[in-house]
């Protein structure tokens, strides 16, 4: 939890010397409070007061980063339980198995059908970002073969998922330029996990059955001097995660308990294709910053996916396009022209409702401030002088030789006011846009 100005105030040397700029030493605890100041701006503070604050300062769940390149993946850092108080930060990773008892061709098609599973959601990449390679077999030569293999394979990001330290190891060994996240630490494997972690480079997954449990794992570990651990408690049901991913989650921000300030995982291989993507909405939603599932099916995905993109937005600010004018096919100057707003799920209904017409086009978008049709007009962002700014911002005159511009059927009430400001010819198009396919073909003449 931050320290009060007041409690900052007590650790500085309160001489009111005045070397940091400020009158006293209590303004200056005041500014650096609200994070306006920086500690070393005062040159005498002490050694044991400095470690002090910047242990106040950590954030209370730490930033565990795997993977490396594009897929150098953060978790956890995250500052409040629910989102309508903050941004949630990093979102959930999902990650899918590869068993190592699987070798040659069989090995070789699980990894590209975990590689395809990437998707595109109103003009947002989504997909899986890791793959977990789970030693089955037992074997210590089989698993870190596997890993290797996976390795080659895919740019992924890696988990290593084995009970045995020797295999960890071995694995670990063959990948580590990988930043692979190591599994599982638990009470009797603490100290020989925590060092092969340590050794490699390599953050740690500490799994026990009770929170209580895993907060002593978590201190062995960080002992052993391993500080990026990831939390897995194994417990068997569904509601009995998430009621202690709650539990942790609680405790770790608003306690400030450092042994739970980690971020977690969870494991979702039971059931079929349906059950698994069921299961992982839920810990996506409370609280699991990666979730490992064992199913390929594509369309379980979809609404992992979908879960994490909402629960990961910003609910204060909704998602939005870039507004300027959208060429849609190869446009030229006798294509049509109509607009939209900014709110990005109605550029992209429109944009794909256009592309469906086949007709070039272009799309002019609006600022609305990210709201849609009829919302940004009953709340006057979106009205003639909108619109005829966006036009004159992005030169449409230049970019077509007609003087017609289509707009959405629900503002039709704003054409005579728009072709006053504009001196161009309104159209209104239909009031759903996945009638513009007809409309274009039927009702736009140039
Ligand atoms: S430099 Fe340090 S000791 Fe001097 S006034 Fe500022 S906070 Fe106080």
């Amino acid at each position: 939890m931050p320290l009060t100005g007041l409690e900052i105030f007590k650790l500085l040397p309160k001489t009111n010397c005045k070397k940091c700029g400020m009158p006293t030493c209590l303004a200056f605890a005041m500014q650096l409070a609200q994070k306006r100041a920086k500690l070393e701006d005062c040159p005498d503070v002490s050694e044991e007061a400095k470690k002090l604050l910047a242990a106040a300062a950590e954030p209370p769940m730490r930033k565990v980063v795997f993977g490396t390149g594009d897929n150098q993946l953060p978790v956890g850092q995250e500052t409040v339980c629910f989102r309508h108080e903050e941004k949630f930060h990093n979102p959930t990773v999902i990650g899918v198995t590869v068993s190592d008892k699987l070798t040659g061709g069989d090995l070789k098609k699980r990894i590209e059908a975990i590689n395809s599973l990437q998707f595109e959601r109103v003009g947002t990449q989504l997909g899986v970002k890791a793959i977990a390679v789970m030693n089955d077999s037992g074997s210590v030569d089989n698993f870190a073969a596997a890993a290797a293999t996976v390795k080659q394979s895919s740019d992924l990001a890696l988990l290593l998922i084995s009970e045995s330290s020797q295999a960890i190891a071995a694995a670990a060994g063959k990948t580590k330029e990988s930043v692979p996240l190591l599994a599982s630490a638990k009470p009797d494997t603490a100290d020989e996990m925590a060092k092969i972690a340590k050794e490699n480079n390599c953050p740690l997954v500490a799994k026990a059955e009770s929170i209580e449990q895993l907060s002593e794992l978590t201190e062995k570990i960080k002992a052993e001097g391993a500080d990026d651990i990831v939390l897995c408690l194994d417990v068997p049901n569904l509601r009995d995660r998430l009621y202690n991913l709650s539990q942790m989650r609680a405790l770790a921000l608003k306690k400030v308990f450092r042994p739970l300030g980690y971020p977690t995982i969870s494991f979702v291989e039971d059931g079929d294709a349906d059950q698994q993507a069921a299961q992982a909405c839920g810990l996506i939603c409370k609280y699991s910053s990666i979730v490992v599932v064992d199913t390929v099916e594509p369309y379980a995905f979809l609404p992992m996916l979908t879960t994490i993109m909402n629960v990961f937005s910003d609910p204060q600010k909704p998602v939005q396009v870039e507004p300027k004018v959208y060429p849609i096919g190869e446009p030229d100057a006798n294509s049509p022209l109509m607009f939209t707003t900014n709110f990005s799920l109605t550029y992209y209904t429109v944009e794909s409702d256009v592309e469906r017409s086949r007709v070039p086009s272009y799309i002019l978008v609006v600022d609305t401030e990210g709201t849609s049709v009829l919302t940004a007009y009953s709340g006057d962002k979106l009205n003639e002088k909108t619109v005829a700014d966006a036009m004159a911002k992005q030169n449409v005159e230049n970019l077509v030789k007609h003087r017609k511009l289509i707009i959405p059927g629900y503002v039709a009430v704003m054409s005579g006011k728009l072709e006053e400001a504009t001196n161009w010819e309104v159209m209104v198009g239909p009031r759903e846009c996945s009638m513009l396919p007809k409309y274009l073909h039927e009702v736009w003449k140039n």
